[in-house]
C-alpha cells in the first residue's frame, strides 16, 4: 500500500474544533487506500507563546531548555489529533521525535536531521495505524531534545517522505505558493508548478509559505512536495523537477520579502582582508547567518562593512562584536533594525539582462532608497527602509507581472 505523509501546519491546527477538520482529512486519505502519516505543527502561535514565556524569565536561556520547552509544543497537538482519530473509530498511535528516534546534529534550535530509523513507523503502517508524528523536532546521538529551526516541521515531513519513499502533501493556510505572500500582494497569483531551485530561493529569502531545507531535501531526495490548503479542496501547487509546458519562461517567478534582519554596519575599519576574514569566520563559527555584504572605502583609507543577520543571531553578534571592540577601541559599529530585504527570483534571469537594471530605475523614480544590493544567476535582492517595503512590492508586482490580469 502506497505511503503518503501528510504535514499539518500551526494554524491548521489553531483549535480542537480545527483539529477534527483536520482529522476527516486525514481519514478521507485513507479510505482512499493509502497508510497515511502525519506531522503536526504545535497549535497555533504555541511556539511564539514558549519563546516568550523564556523571554518572561530571561534574556539569555539555555538554548537546551529552550529545546526542552519547544518540543512540547508538538507534543500537544499530536496526541489530540491521534485522540480525534480515535474518536471517530480510526486506530491512530503519536510519536514524539525521540520516540522515533530522529537522530539530529546537536546544536540547539538549529539541529539538523542525520537519519530516522523508520522501523518502530513502519511496524505501526503494518498494523493499519494511522501514525501521527512530532514535527520540528529530534534527538542528539546522546538523547538530548533539539529543534529544527522555526517552520522546521515541513522538514520533518520531506525527511520522512524520503524515508519511506512516500508521497509528500503540505498542508497550510493558503491554497498554495503564490508569485509573492498574498499578505504582502493581495493580487499576487498562484503559481501551478515550481522548480525546487527557485522554491529554495524563495523559501530562503524569506516567503515563509516552506522551510527551506524542506525544498533542498526534497531536491536531494526527489520526492515532489505538493503545498495546498488545509480546509479547501483547491487545487494547489507542486515543487518539483524543471519542465512544465511553457515555451519561453516567465523572467521572474516569485518575489519573496523578509523583514527578519537587520543590518550591521562597522565603521572606519583601518583593518585589512585578514581582519574581515577573521570577523566573518567568527561569525561563522557562531553559526550566525551572515547574509548580504557591501563594503566601502573612505576618503581616509579606511572602511566602513556592513552586512546582514537575521535577528535571531543579534545576540550572538553582539557579543563577537563587543569582544572585537575590547581588543581595538577605534572600531565602531551601529545596527539598523528598519530594514527590508526584498529579492526576485527566477531562472528566467538566466537568459534575460536588464533585470537589476529596472530595479534601480523603478526604485530611484519612487524616491526608494537601496541601502545594499547583491545579485546571483536567478536572483536580485537589496534591502530599503521597512517605511518602503510595500511600496517597493507593489512596483515590482505591476512591473514583472506578478500579479492576476485585472478583470
Ligand atoms: P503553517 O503554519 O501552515 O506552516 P506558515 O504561516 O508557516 O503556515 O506559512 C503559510 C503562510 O506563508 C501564508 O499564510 C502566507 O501568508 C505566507 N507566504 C509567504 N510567502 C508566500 C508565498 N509566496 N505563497 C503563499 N504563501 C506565502
Ligand atoms: N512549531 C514550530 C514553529 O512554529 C515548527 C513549525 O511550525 O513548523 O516554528
Ligand atoms: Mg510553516
Amino acid at each position: 500500500m502506497e505511503i503518503v505523509v501528510q504535514k499539518y501546519g500551526g494554524s491548521s491546527v489553531a483549535t480542537t474544533d480545527k483539529i477534527k477538520k483536520v482529522a476527516e482529512k486525514v481519514i478521507k486519505k485513507k479510505e482512499e487506500g493509502y497508510h497515511v502519516v502525519v506531522i503536526l505543527s504545535a497549535m497555533g502561535d504555541t511556539t511564539d507563546t514558549l519563546i516568550s514565556l523564556a523571554k518572561d524569565i530571561t534574556d539569555n536561556p539555555s538554548p537546551r531548555e529552550m529545546d526542552m520547552l519547544l518540543t512540547t509544543g508538538e507534543q500537544v497537538s499530536i496526541a489530540l489529533l491521534s485522540m480525534a482519530l480515535n474518536a471517530k473509530g480510526y486506530s491512530a498511535v503519536s510519536f514524539t521525535g525521540s520516540q522515533l528516534n530522529i537522530k539530529t546534529t546537536s546544536i540547539h534550535q538549529k539541529a539538523r536531521i542525520k537519519d530516522i530509523d523508520v522501523l518502530k513507523l513502519r511496524k505501526a503502517l503494518k498494523e493499519d495505524k494511522i501514525v501521527v508524528v512530532a514535527g520540528f523536532q529530534g534527538v542528539t546521538e546522546d538523547n538530548e531534545y533539539t529543534t529544527l529551526g522555526r517552520g522546521g516541521s515541513d522538514t520533518s515531513a520531506v525527511a520522512l517522505a524520503a524515508k519511506l519513499n512516500a508521497k509528500c502533501e503540505i498542508y497550510t493556510d493558503v491554497d498554495g505558493i503564490y508569485t509573492m505572500d498574498p499578505r504582502k500582494l493581495p493580487r499576487a497569483r498562484k503559481i501551478d508548478r515550481i522548480c525546487y531551485e527557485e522554491m529554495m530561493e524563495i523559501a530562503s529569502l524569506g516567503a515563509g509559505v516552506i522551510h527551506y531545507r524542506a525544498v533542498e531535501l526534497g531536491h536531494k531526495y526527489q520526492i515532489p512536495i505538493y503545498i495546498g490548503s488545509t480546509f479547501s479542496d483547491n487545487i494547489g501547487t507542486i515543487i518539483t523537477n524543471r519542465g512544465g509546458d511553457s515555451m519561453e519562461e516567465t523572467v521572474i517567478t516569485g518575489m519573496a520579502s523578509s523583514t527578519d534582519d537587520i543590518q550591521v554596519t562597522l565603521l572606519n575599519l583601518t583593518s585589512s582582508t585578514e581582519s574581515l576574514y577573521k570577523l566573518f569566520g567568527e561569525l561563522a563559527a557562531g553559526e550566525a547567518n551572515v547574509d548580504m555584504i557591501s563594503q566601502m572605502l573612505t576618503e581616509d583609507n579606511k572602511m566602513h562593512v556592513s552586512f546582514t543577520i537575521p535577528k535571531t543571531d543579534v545576540q550572538l553578534a553582539k557579543e563577537i562584536l563587543n569582544k572585537w571592540k575590547e581588543e581595538d577601541e577605534s572600531i565602531q559599529w551601529e545596527v539598523n533594525t528598519d530594514i527590508a530585504k526584498i529579492s526576485v527570483v527566477g531562472l528566467g534571469m538566466r537568459s534575460h539582462s536588464g533585470v537589476a537594471a529596472k530595479v534601480f530605475q523603478l526604485m530611484a523614480e519612487n524616491d526608494i532608497e537601496i541601502k545594499m544590493i547583491t545579485t546571483s544567476e536567478i536572483k536580485i535582492t537589496w534591502v530599503v527602509d521597512i517605511k518602503d517595503e510595500l511600496k517597493a512590492i507593489q512596483l515590482i508586482g505591476k512591473e514583472f507581472g506578478l500579479e492576476e490580469p485585472a478583470e
